[in-house]
């Protein structure tokens, strides 16, 4: 087939991924995990490097998206997935009907770094935002107020502010 032929030909609608699609691996060799090193050039520095100086709200806004389709009903549900994900190890400091403060140790995205200067994982923050909005219903804003790379500190740690929604 040319080129010209190939313009011609039907291309389907560019399909969104669901996290169930990419979920399935078939890697009978080096089975379903990867170095963490790998995750971070993709997330740190080609992910940055592509979204500039906003790129901690667009990938805040990409994990709360996410966060809102994962299959969660209770916030054990989260710890539990952010966990079997290896995202990190969770440790809820409190929760209130208003307030749910984590730390996250071991984070995949941040934890063994040398001290950035600044808190770094956007997405993280994000995704916990969506998920909580999904299980409470109502407006989650996630700060991550200590982060291990970022920061220097012990954990990433993770502040949501819940806020019903009016009716
Ligand atoms: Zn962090």
């Amino acid at each position: 087939m040319t080129l010209s032929q190939r313009a011609q030909t039907q291309v389907p609608a560019r399909k969104k991924l669901s996290v169930g699609e990419v979920s399935k691996v078939s890697r009978p060799q080096l089975g379903p995990e990867m170095p963490v090193a790998l995750f971070r050039v993709v997330r740190l520095i080609a992910m940055e490097d592509l979204l500039g100086r906003s790129a901690g709200s667009m990938l805040y806004n990409a994990g709360e998206k996410i966060g809102l389709t994962l299959d969660v009903k209770t916030p054990g549900d989260l710890v539990n997935l952010v966990e079997a994900l290896k995202i990190g190890k969770v440790d809820v400091v409190e929760a209130t009907a208003t307030r749910i403060i984590v730390d996250v140790y071991e984070c995949v995205t941040c934890s063994g770094m040398e001290r950035v200067g600044h808190a770094i994982c956007h997405f993280e923050a994000g995704l916990v935002a969506g998920a909580l909005q999904k299980i409470t219903g109502a407006s989650v804003f996630v700060k991550e107020t200590r982060c291990i790379g970022g920061l220097g500190d012990e954990t990433c740690r993770m502040e949501a502010a819940i806020q019903p929604r009016a009716n």
